[in-house]
Formats: structure tokens, sequence, C-alpha cells
């Protein structure tokens, strides 16, 4: 046996120890160096370091105060054209009897599934999970995107989210898809603007119904980015390529949100949800700064726990200047699997209440061996009683007029 092929031997059963009680140090301690001699080699796909610090581990299995969970996918449009959701068809991903367990023990009063769909799509996703349980989930609607490039999109879509909304929709969800997807010719021709005056009926028709629009634009800063060395979400790229949005004709993120910006600033009436924190909680000065100019916009937390937790001391002075314009979320998916971070489930919860909830140092932000976003762990912010109570829950109920 070469040495070569030996170390890959040694490794291989350092990665299956890894699942077992094995500590990092004793693994590492198997690899040889191909010199014989000096520096291991260690491919990172293979480093597990298990953290030797022992700090308090709280288990929150339920929130202090009743959630509603402002962002989840319980169904998704069944079709798609270079990135975008096209035709009414809905495929469906879970049923309330599956979900309604794990919301019950972790306290969470009311989901909302952002992305219903449209049309038939819409009542369809109506029926199966609002109308039974109207006291659990919500729906909001989303564009027509497959039409926005046919002449009376802009006043056909307006009038279908008035449609949407005497259907049962209580808001609206704009995906990336605006601003990195949608082009002129649906998958084709040039990136169509976030602002583009098209959709200024369509943000009025919601101010004018009162109801918010949550809506995800651009990624985080590194997505845009090479995926090489010097990337902190070198694998979570290297797992996704698809996610990258370096380079081609892609605006900057800069570029997106500013043009996100002035959607907010041209409609004060509308209320937004800029989700996923703003799209930049890597960057919560620039966050604070929007939500100082921008009264209409609110944040909230999904998939970006791993962000506010490696900066606790930010979040938590965040948390505590925009305590009512801050709403819970998670991205969670039923049955996903390719993002650990977004798996609909018992441990997903933990660790956000964990965030919210404790002190505690240096822990997972995701339920995997290895942090998907990025190699960083997190810090819990302690937010006390007052701020717990808006962020689980009044400040989405006042949103969505509960
Ligand atoms: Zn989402």
């Amino acid at each position: 046996m070469s040495e070569m092929s030996r170390r890959r031997l040694l490794e291989s059963v350092g990665l299956i120890a890894a699942a077992g009680t094995l500590p990092a140090a004793a693994r590492a301690g198997q690899l040889k160096s191909p010199e014989g001699a000096g520096k291991m080699k260690l491919d990172l796909a293979d480093f597990q370091p298990v953290s030797m610090l022992h700090v308090p581990e709280t288990k929150i299995a339920r929130s202090r105060y009743p959630v509603i969970d402002i962002h989840a996918h319980l169904s998704i449009r069944a079709k798609s054209m270079g990135g975008v959701g096209v035709g009414e068809e809905m495929q469906f991903l879970s049923t309330p009897e599956l979900i309604l367990p794990t919301m019950d023990r972790k306290n969470i009063r009311l989901m909302v599934n952002l992305t219903g769909g449209s049309g038939k799509g819409l009542i369809e996703a109506i029926q199966r999970f609002q109308q039974p349980h109207p006291d659990r989930f919500l729906t909001f609607t989303e564009p027509a995107w497959e039409r926005a490039d046919q002449p009376g999109f802009a006043k056909f879509q307006a009038a279908e989210i008035v449609r949407a909304h005497d259907a049962g929709a209580r808001g609206v969800k704009v995906l990336k898809t605006l601003g990195l997807y949608l082009r002129e010719r649906i998958s084709e021709g040039p990136l169509v603007k976030i602002d583009d005056p098209r959709f200024d009926p369509m943000w009025e028709a919601c101010g004018s119904l009162g109801i918010p629009v949550a809506i995800h634009v651009s990624d985080p800063e590194a997505f845009f980015l090479p995926t090489d060395r010097t990337n902190e979400r070198f694998e979570e790229l290297n797992n996704h390529p698809d996610w990258s949005f370096h380079g081609r004709d892609f605006p900057s993120n800069a570029e997106l949100l500013e043009a996100r910006n002035r959607v907010f600033a041209k409609h004060p009436k509308t209320q937004f949800i800029a989700l996923h924190v703003g799209n930049n909680a890597e960057n919560l000065t620039y966050v604070s700064e929007c939500m100082d100019r921008f009264g209409n916009m609110t944040v909230e937390l999904a998939a970006r726990v791993g962000e506010l937790g490696r900066q606790p001391r930010m979040s938590r002075k965040f948390f505590d200047k925009y305590q009512d314009r801050i709403l819970f979320g998670t991205d969670a998916v039923p049955n996903g699997t390719d993002t650990p971070q977004q798996i609909f489930g018992d441990p997903l919860y933990e660790i956000y209440y964990r965030f919210l909830e404790t002190e505690d140092e240096y822990f997972d932000y995701a339920p995997a061996p290895i942090p998907p976003q990025g190699r960083w762990r997190i810090y819990g912010i302690g937010l006390p009683d007052g701020i717990l109570k808006k962020v689980y829950y009044e400040n989405a109920a006042r949103l969505l007029k509960l």
C-alpha cells in the first residue's frame, strides 16, 4: 500500500470514528504525514473539530412565549424556468397533520406559508393548510413572474393581488427571483430590475389592502465573491455552485439592496418584511441605516442566526433598538435535506430559541456535523421577556392584523 492510499484509508477510518466518540485530537493523531514526518495533511471536508470548551448547554425544548413563524415553505411552484417559478401548479411539501405535532411541541401558534403560489395553486395551498386550520396556518401569494414580459402585466398583477387577498392570502412573497433570475424574456435577456416601474401597481395594491410584502433581495455578501480559498462560505458554495452570483451579468449585492431601497422609498404606505435580516445580516450597521430611513421596513431572522449569533453584542443592540420591527422566521422546509439550517423539525427551533433566550456560548447554528453556511459557531443573546414576546409573536401579529 502506498503511503498516500494508506493516508486516505486512515483518514476514512478517522471519518467513520468521527460519528462515534473519538475526540478530534485522537482522530487527527491517526493521520500520517505523506513525508513520514512534519506537517500532516487533512481535507477540509474531513475536519470536524470537537469543542473542548466546558460551558453551559441549555436545551430550550419549548419557546418561553408563543411563536409565529413568519417564514416557512410548505409548498412551492412545481415548475421553473431558469430559476423563475412558472405556472400555477404547486408541489406540496407536507400536510397539517404532519406539521402540527411539531408546532405544538415547539409552542408555534402560527406558521406562515410564504410560497403559496398564485391562481389555482394558491387556492389549493389555502385549502390544504389555512382553511382547515385558520388559527395555525396563513398563506402568502406570489407574483406570476412568467407574465412579466406581457403587455398589461402591471395592471393584471395588481388586480391579481386583490383576487388573491379575496381568496384568503394574507401577504405577498417575493423571492430573490426578482433581481437575480427574472429576465426581460423570463429566462433570457437582461435581468429585470427590482425597482422596475411595472411592479409599482403591485406594491401599491399591497399598501391599499394593508397586507405586507415579504421580500427576499440579494443573498449573503460572500455569494457575490469568487468561490475561492478566501471565501468564508467556500464549502457552502462548493456544495451549491448555483448559489454563486459572482461575475456573469449579476449586479453587486449593494446595487440590489439599493434598488430594493428605492422601492421602499417609493411606496411608503406598503409594509415590507425584508427577509433574512434585510438580506444583509453581515452588516447590521447597514441594516440599521435602512431601518432608520424606511419606517415601512421590518426584518425577520430566517436562516441568519448563524450571522447574528457570531456577532452577539452587535445583535443584542440591534434587537434592543428595533425590538418592535423584528419578526421570528426560520425558512423552514419540511423534508428538506440539502440545507440543514432550514430543515423543519425540533432541532431547528431549539437552536433559534437557544440563540434568543440563553447566553450560551459557542454552539452550532444548524443541526449538522459541519456548519453548513460557514465554519463558525454562535453565542446566545439572552433577550429579556419584553423583547422576546415582541419578536416571537406580537410584531408579526400586528403586521398580519391578527
Ligand atoms: Zn425562504
